[in-house]
């Protein structure tokens, strides 16, 4: 099962990517929990990305795809993989296109989660909350000033995306706003149906 989830910073993507991951047996390929890895190491790759994933924007096409390349070459990507927060550009889309025909892989599911944007900063600052109970660090760009920033190129160059592969007919959209549960009964039907 090879999957990718679309939504906006705040949607659930990683929460149901968990599920899904424990569900099928596969990966869960975020690209920004590799950032921030590759951050907190202090690799090439986390010293470039540092400053603008703190402000919010996005890293460069080339740095993410060279990193998604990377894990999928790993054995527990070959029998499939749920990508979280990547492709985030029409660009990277169409890397990924040309990625997978090269593994003559196709992509068994795109399922996008749609939320209502004014409920996002709501369900960032509980992240955040939660974050600091459980004694926890919160995301540098967990914070209102970043969010709107996200948001921002959430609109301007993920959107597009969607678009990209509804164009196609592979897109199925679930409703984001449900309780988790009943989000990921929705994906699980939109994934078979
Ligand atoms: P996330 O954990 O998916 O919300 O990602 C956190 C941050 O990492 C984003 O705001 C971006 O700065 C960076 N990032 C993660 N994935 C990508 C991507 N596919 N393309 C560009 N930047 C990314």
């Amino acid at each position: 099962m090879k999957l990718i989830l679309l939504g906006p910073p705040g949607a659930g993507k990683g929460t149901q990517a968990a599920r899904l991951m424990e569900k099928h047996g596969i990966p869960q390929l975020s690209t920004g929990d590799m950032l921030r890895a590759a951050v907190k190491a202090g690799t090439p790759v986390g010293l470039q990305a540092k400053a603008v994933m703190e402000a919010g924007g996005l890293v460069s096409d080339e740095i993410v795809v060279g990193i998604i390349a990377d894990r999928m070459e790993e054995a527990d990507a070959r029998k499939g993989f749920i990508l979280d927060g990547f492709p985030r550009t029409v660009a990277q889309a169409q890397a990924l296109d040309a990625m997978l025909a090269t593994k003559a892989m196709k992509l068994d599911g795109i399922v996008e989660l749609k939320v209502d944007e004014g409920a996002l900063m709501a369900r960032i600052e509980k992240r955040a909350a939660e974050t600091v109970a459980a004694g926890g660090v919160v995301r540098a760009d967990d914070n209102p000033e970043a969010f709107k920033k996200r948001l921002v190129a959430y609109r301007e160059q993920t959107a597009p995306v969607s678009a990209y592969y509804a164009s196609r007919g592979a897109l199925k959209t679930v409703d984001g706003m449900a309780s988790i549960d009943d989000v990921t009964r929705a994906i699980n039907a939109a994934l078979v149906g």
